[in-house]
């Protein structure tokens, strides 16, 4: 039997994913992307592969199964990466009490921890008012460019998976391919766009920063998040003490509620901490960033984290795409071609998980 030929259009952590899956099981794969490297969502992100944040359940279970497989990828592809964890700092009670009920409620999945022991493990934290932290162990920090900068490699070099860089794709019927997988990111114009236009999905635009490469062997410890960050992963939403913190947060910072803004952290492989973010919602994405944003990301980062070099080296915006009702946008337009898109703030995180799972059971529906 001759091999399966397996296309796949786009070259962000969805692609890259897709093609190892399938390239790994013994197909013919071809990637097309249409920049001379990735440039998308995957390259702007934290590189948080970030289960404490996903619901209960199936996305849950997905993320941790794709923890697991991006272990053995980076250690196949000889990539960096560490294995922090992350804590969710509280300085408030109504934030110690989320953070209480969550572990209460899902030990499994994270614990309280004492003020000292968070300072222990965070030595970037403030002291000043903190109370504890939620801490997990689960989750790991990439180094998103060079994931997607040397991925690529590994899948050409050891399983012939052949790259059209520059490439755009306008029409599957000219691939050569027994299944076309189309994860084109926010791009919904190009190829399938009557199928994007009833399908609910759409853009959400980020602004992040980095500061300089910190002092050589400072090192921050666990991923960080604040309060703030508690309202917005679906994860937390089994806590019955959550409504007291977004009230107090849309009372007290509704600026904060206005940029869908939380604070979260991470340390990259040369040492720069990446900082962010916002949420900004509609297909049409302003091409500028807003000053205002970036001061209230680092306003609220003062009251929570110090790190030796506090100044910022590079400022930035990502876009991913996104559907309210659905967790992915997995559609079959016609057959032998699979739409993956819409993972919104945690592609990297499922990224492998979800080409398994889709691998593994095609006709999946979300
Ligand atoms: C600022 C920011 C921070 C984030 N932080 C995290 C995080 O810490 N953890 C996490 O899990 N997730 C995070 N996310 C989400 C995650 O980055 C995305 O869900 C994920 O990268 C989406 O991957 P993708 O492959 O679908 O899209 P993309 O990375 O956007 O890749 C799509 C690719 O397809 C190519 N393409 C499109 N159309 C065509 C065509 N017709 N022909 C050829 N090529 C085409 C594009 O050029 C592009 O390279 C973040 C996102 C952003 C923006």
């Amino acid at each position: 039997m001759s091999e399966k030929r397996v296309a796949i259009v786009g070259a962000g952590i969805l692609g890259l994913a897709q093609a190892y899956t399938h390239a790994k099981r013994g197909s013919r794969v071809t990637v097309y992307e249409r920049g001379v490297q990735a440039r998308g969502a995957s390259v702007r992100n934290f590189g948080m592969i970030w289960p404490i944040g996903q619901a209960h359940g199936l996305l849950a279970d997905l993320a941790m199964r794709s923890r697991n497989l991006w272990v053995e990828v980076l250690e196949e592809a000889g990539l960096p990466y560490f294995p922090t964890g992350s804590v969710h700092l509280a300085y408030h009670a109504d934030e110690e009490a989320v953070a209480r009920e969550f572990a209460e409620l899902a030990p499994e999945r994270g614990r309280w921890i004492s003020r000292d022991e968070t300072l222990q493990r965070s030595p970037c934290a403030v002291p000043d008012g903190l109370r504890g932290s939620l801490f997990s162990e689960h989750e790991l920090v990439v180094d998103p460019r060079l994931v997607l900068a040397t991925l690529p490699k590994l899948l050409a070099e050891k399983y012939g998976v052949v790259f059209r860089w520059s490439t755009v794709v306008t029409d599957v019927s000219k691939l050569e391919a027994d299944a076309v997988f189309i994860c084109s990111g926010d791009d919904f114009e190009t190829l399938y766009p009557d199928v994007f236009a009833h399908s609910g999905v759409t853009r959400c635009k980020l602004q992040m920063m980095r500061t300089a490469p910190q002092p050589e062997g400072w090192q921050m410890g666990p991923a960080l998040a604040g309060g703030l960050t508690l309202r917005f992963y679906q994860s937390f939403r089994i806590c019955s003490s959550l409504p007291a913190l977004e009230q107090r947060i849309a009372a007290e910072m509704p600026e904060y509620d206005k940029w869908g803004i939380h604070v979260m952290a991470s340390q990259t492989a040369d040492g720069a901490v990446t900082l962010g973010d916002s949420h900004e919602y509609g297909l049409d994405v302003d091409a500028f960033n807003k000053e205002e944003i970036d001061e209230l990301i680092l306003r609220y980062l003062q009251g929570i984290a110090r790190f030796p070099h506090m100044q910022i080296a590079q400022r930035w915006h990502g876009v991913y795409a996104r559907h309210f009702d659905r967790p992915f946008f997995y559609e079959q337009p016609e057959p032998g071609v699979y739409i993956v898109t819409a993972s919104a703030g945690k592609g990297m995180t499922v990224s492998f998980g979800l080409a398994e799972l889709l691998y593994e059971d095609p006709s999946r529906r979300f």
